[in-house]
């Protein structure tokens, strides 16, 4: 079993990847930088998206782990505590993870040059920069709204619990196949009118956003971002490629959601 190993950068982060190093060893694992099988994230959900970026172009063979020393780490199965229980299941030939696959958002930014594609685990965002931000919506090839407002957000079902959730959207379990669209303070008045729901579109359906010509917009795909003023367009969908992570034993997104969202003791 080959890994590698994205911490956060903090001292407890660095302090159990240094560990996990000489328990690996033992435990019979490699250390591959190039080509992991399993790359483990020690830190929160920013740690996880800097890994699933740093390995987008590997998703077909490798498989991610998260270990929490942040704050939410909602994707993060395990604690420092399990450091060396994890070790010893990771590096087991004999009880092999259970690889799950949640669906990402794909983009295709179109310009005069050309089509980009790109993929997100949480979420893509458009803004408008000096002014709010105008663009036609379509879904499937027809005209579906006339937008106005700070922005658009597309998410994933396991980031439609990071900002989508925050701009009012629906949890999705990550077994739906699907994108959703939220609406990031959207103008409505007697002239501007959008549908204010947040929609979600199974796979196979897809949206394309028409921008303002030439207007400066930010772009954000996770944690990175970008500006830039050359964007015709941007088709959106359910990405055809998906991301797995591997578990060592079961923790359901519903466990998840109540045990970040609400907390473990309810009285
Ligand atoms: P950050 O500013 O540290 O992240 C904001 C918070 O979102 C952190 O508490 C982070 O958890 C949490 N988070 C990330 N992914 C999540 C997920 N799938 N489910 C639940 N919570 C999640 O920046 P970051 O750590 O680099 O993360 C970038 C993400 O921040 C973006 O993808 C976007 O989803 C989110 N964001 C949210 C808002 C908002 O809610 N208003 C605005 C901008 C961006 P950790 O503390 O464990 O890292
Ligand atoms: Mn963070």
């Amino acid at each position: 079993m080959k890994y590698f190993v994205v911490n956060r950068g903090d001292e407890v982060s660095q302090q159990l990847n240094e560990r996990f190093h000489v328990l690996a060893k033992e435990y019979g694992m490699v250390l591959d930088e190039r080509e992991p099988d399993t790359v483990l994230s020690i830190g929160g959900d920013g740690t996880m998206l800097q890994a699933f970026h740093r390995y987008k172009d590997q998703l077909d063979r490798l498989s991610f782990v998260g270990l929490h020393t942040g704050r939410l780490g909602f994707f993060a199965d395990w604690f420092p505590e399990d450091l060396d229980y994890l070790a010893q299941v990771m590096g087991s030939e004999t009880s092999p993870a259970t690889i799950v696959e949640y669906p990402l958002v794909e983009i295709q930014i179109r310009t005069q040059e050309g089509t980009e594609t790109h993929v997100a685990l949480n979420e893509f965002t458009l803004k408008g920069v000096e002014e709010t931000m105008v663009a036609q919506l379509n879904l499937n090839d027809e005209t579906f709204e006339m937008f106005r407002g700070d922005g658009i957000c597309i998410s994933t079902p396991s980031g439609s619990t990071a900002y989508n959730k925050s701009l009012g959207g629906a949890l999705v379990h990550p077994s739906i196949e699907s994108i959703q669209i939220a609406e990031i303070a959207s103008i409505n008045n007697r002239v501007f009118r959008t549908l204010g729901s947040s929609m979600i579109l199974p796979k196979h359906h897809h949206c394309d956003i028409f921008p303002q010509a030439n207007k400066h917009l930010l772009l954000t795909l996770d944690h990175l971002n970008v500006q830039r003023n050359d964007v015709v367009s941007i088709r959106c969908s359910v990405a055809t490629q998906k991301v797995r992570f591997a578990r060592y034993r079961p923790y359901p997104f519903w466990n998840r959601v109540q045990k970040s969202f609400i907390g473990l003791d309810m009285k």
